[in-house]
């Protein structure tokens, strides 16, 4: 258990999308190499965690000081499969077909998944279909939420001011369900995060028929849900709902530096909720992954 404090000044550093891993948590991995951080760690080693299927992380993000090159060797040496993700949106890299070819083609060359992550709704429009067919999964969150006047409430900020916390989950919830149904997504990430100021209720505030709600959309898109490091969501009470309606998983660190492959709260989480090889997410075939399939509306 993670306790409100602790997780209350985690929170605090989510300043900037670029910043937030700096204090994660000590992760671990599974059945790959552990002896270099195992002994910061008092409490249940990561080696006593056992799952029967092969550990990714879908959530990786390269920066200036985490290049290409570096992800994979830490990949290698954790053999632990990354998935590289970029933003698309406004003030990001990827904002058109040329960026998007170029990101491919260099991570054609890398034993990586290819993933975007864009940011905001209707983001498919800015790129051709044939393109973004090239990627293996597309994973989005909803943590970005659009304001009447045209701006964007970016709850992620350690300084989000919930003045309405019915009002705001009503919002938020509705904003899942529009990400859920309406974005040709493959994974859903971040699930059930709430801002810093009103996470300790979390408890109260995402009731059963709330998650429920999230769950059964989910489902329907056949849109696999993240189990976030950093942040710790979605709790295990959802894991367990969306385990037992049939829902996929995947594991993101959100990382931008060495934190990535670092796994601690997913494999707890995976052994509480007893998720196996089944439960747990794996890139669609051609034809199959969300962009090419026909119930989504984009
Ligand atoms: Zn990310």
């Amino acid at each position: 258990m993670i306790k409100r404090r602790q997780y209350i000044s985690h929170l605090a550093d989510l300043f900037t999308r670029r910043d937030f891993l700096k204090r994660a948590a000590i992760g671990a991995t599974a059945l790959s190499s552990i002896s270099d951080y195992a002994s910061a760690n008092s409490e249940k080693s990561s080696e006593q965690f056992k799952v029967d299927f092969p550990i990714v992380d879908y959530h990786v993000h390269l920066s200036g000081g985490f290049n290409i090159e570096r992800a994979v060797e830490l990949s290698k040496k954790r053999g632990i499969k990354f998935g590289i993700v970029e933003h698309h949106g406004p003030g990001y890299k990827i904002v058109n077909d040329e960026a998007l070819e170029k990101y491919i083609e260099m991570l054609d060359n890398y034993p990586v998944y290819k993933g975007l992550q864009p940011v905001y709704p209707n983001w498919s429009k800015a790129f051709s279909k044939k393109l973004l067919y090239r990627l293996d999964y597309i994973l989005m969150d909803a943590l970005t939420l659009p304001e009447k006047d045209g701006n964007w409430l970016r709850i992620w900020r350690a300084d989000t001011k919930v003045e309405d916390k019915e009002a705001f989950m009503k919002r938020y919830v509705d904003f899942n369900l529009q990400v859920l149904s309406s974005e040709p997504i493959d994974i859903f990430a971040w699930p059930t995060f709430l801002p810093a100021c009103i996470a300790d209720q979390y408890d109260v505030l995402w009731t059963d028929e709330l998650m429920q709600k999230i769950i059964d959309v989910a489902l329907k898109k056949d849109i696999a849900i993240e189990i976030n490091e950093p942040a710790r969501v979605p709790k295990i009470k959802f894991i367990q709902m969306a385990k037992k309606a049939g829902a996929k998983f995947a594991f993101g660190t959100d990382s931008r530096n060495d934190k990535a492959g670092k796994f601690k709260y997913c494999l707890q989480m995976a052994e509480q909720a007893g998720l196996t090889k089944k439960d747990m997410f794996v890139p669609k075939p051609e034809g199959k992954k969300a962009i090419q399939r026909k119930n989504i509306d984009s």
